[in-house]
């Protein structure tokens, strides 16, 4: 089985920190959503004959969707792919964009689990971030989900903002097991370059990420969110037992997929593939890069997303598909790490722990062959 990821590229701001592929300008919605409906019909044996048992519209924002919209593309989905009866349907929302009844429409038209980017229940903290929406409004974003009854939803946090003290950490954190929602992600802010954000820390306009500070977030998170019976399944993912993301597992576990829209990327098992990061070339003149991936991409990609997970690298798959070589380095290059306390070993799998998951892109890398 597998997942359609659909790429809403459109954003009613750009925020400051964003590295994502979004724009502001909705001159090309119309164009957009023919170009998509037509790529959904055109790749529909890109998965051959797998069913599809996630959908996920990420972004950008797709909430900027009106339900009409959502239902149009949902129905040339059905009438071109093999869809599982119980589904996974997921919509990102933004507090800024959404309203009691366009939350109701959603849900009544197959929207089963709500991606809601709060990341922070603090004013400033959101100016940091130059959010459009404030507090105030994020729960009452929050309450209308619970009030409409929406099946899962998970919520996105940001720690290591500067401005976020680790008292008001702790305090979004509580306000977010007040929901009773079985779902968190909550992420490092990272600041790349070429940011807006990026740029005035550059200028000394902006206040600079501590990194003592984010890894106190870190554990703060890591210690709130156990006691409160959530497992910690991938770096940044947090859920109660039976309340993890079938689509986002699909990436992590190697499963294929299929991406639509602006800059969204495909995997069918041997070869990744990416659209055109433009808007404009998607709707004129769609296009795309392949990479066929070799031995040594397929062990590397294998090793950097199970090591994020709570499942671990298992070394009966690294010898199935990769052989003795890849086995015996692996097996070599984890010892010190094992030493450290950083990972342990269950049978056969091999898995960071919460203080192993603050190095596991560095372990990662170490280990690629
Ligand atoms: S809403 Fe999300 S995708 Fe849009 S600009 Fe902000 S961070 Fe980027």
């Amino acid at each position: 089985m597998a997942g359609l990821y659909l790429h809403i590229p459109f954003c009613k701001s750009k925020c400051a920190y964003c590295n994502f592929f979004s724009v502001v300008s909705e001159k090309q919605r119309a164009d957009f959503l023919d170009a998509l409906k037509r790529e959904a019909v055109n790749r529909n044996h890109y998965l051959g004959d797998d069913e599809i048992k996630t959908i996920y519209f990420g972004g950008g924002t797709p909430s900027i969707l009106t339900p009409s919209e959502i239902v149009d593309i949902l129905n040339v989905l059905k009438q071109n792919y093999k869809i599982i009866d119980k589904l996974e349907v997921t919509l990102e929302a933004n507090p800024d964009t959404v309203s009691k009844q366009s939350l109701s429409e959603y849900k009544s038209l197959g929207i089963n689990r709500l991606s809601i980017g709060i990341q922070s229940f603090f004013d400033d903290d959101l100016q940091y971030l130059s959010r459009k929406h404030d507090s105030k409004h994020a729960m009452q974003v929050l309450d209308w989900a619970k009030q409409i009854d929406f099946q899962e939803v998970t919520i996105d946090l940001i720690y290591g903002i500067p401005t976020l003290t680790d008292e008001k950490w702790r305090k979004n954190l509580e306000y977010f097991f007040a929901t009773g929602f079985n779902h968190l992600s909550a992420y490092a802010l990272t600041i790349e370059e070429k940011t807006t954000l990026g740029q005035r820390i550059n200028k000394g306009v902006a206040a600079p990420v501590s990194e003592e500070a984010t890894i106190r977030h870190y554990e703060i998170l890591t210690e709130m969110v156990k006691n409160q019976g959530f497992e910690h399944y991938e770096i940044s993912n947090f859920a109660r037992p039976g309340h993890y993301s079938k689509h986002n597992t699909i990436y992590w576990k190697g499963e294929k997929y299929l991406g639509l829209g602006p800059s969204a990327h495909s995997f069918d098992g041997v070869s990744r593939q990416w659209n055109v990061a433009s808007v404009k070339d998607y709707c004129d003149n769609y296009s795309f890069e392949r990479e066929e991936l070799t031995l040594n991409d397929r062990y590397n990609e294998y090793v950097m997303t199970s090591l994020r997970t709570i499942w671990g690298c298992d070394l009966s798959y690294i010898q199935a598909n990769f052989g003795d070589k890849y086995v015996k380095r692996f097996k070599n290059l984890t010892k010190k790490h094992i030493l450290d306390e950083k990972m342990y070993q269950k049978d056969e799998f091999f898995i960071l722990n919460d203080y192993g998951m603050l190095f596991a892109d560095g372990i990662a890398a170490e280990l690629f062959l």
